[in-house]
């Protein structure tokens, strides 16, 4: 198996805080929030990052999407407004490559994530 924390986090044998799991998308905090709420979105299956989608993912990203509606709409900030961003490769800071999808809510400045 693939040597990622967020395989080694769906597979349960690192722990999380799991907020949303079906059979193809999991969802659980961030370890180190860069807003009020930070969640991250995942693909349960290993795509390491935009830059490798092929049209076999278009599914399972569509459905990350749909998790994200539901964050909004189960956190309370479906009116007031929330961010979903993906960083894809070094200059835009990504660090895991297991594609994973940045879901911010709450008071914060800036765009960054
Ligand atoms: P990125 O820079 O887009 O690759 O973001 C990676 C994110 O994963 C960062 O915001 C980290 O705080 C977060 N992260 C790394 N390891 C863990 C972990 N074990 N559990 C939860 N979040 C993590
Ligand atoms: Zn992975």
């Amino acid at each position: 198996m693939i040597d990622c924390v967020f395989c080694r986090i769906i597979a349960r044998q690192t722990a999380a805080d799991i907020e949303y799991e079906d059979a193809h998308v999991m969802a659980f905090k961030d370890i180190y929030p860069k807003a009020p709420v930070h969640v991250l979105i995942v693909p349960k299956r290993h795509i390491a990052s935009i830059a490798e989608l092929s049209d076999d993912d278009a599914e399972v990203i569509g459905r990350c999407f749909l998790v994200a509606r539901r964050l909004g709409e189960t956190k309370g900030f479906a009116d007031k407004g929330y961010r979903v961003s993906v960083n894809t490769g070094p200059e835009a800071g990504q660090v895991v490559y297991h594609v994973h999808f940045h879901f911010t809510a709450g008071r914060q400045r800036g765009h960054g994530a």
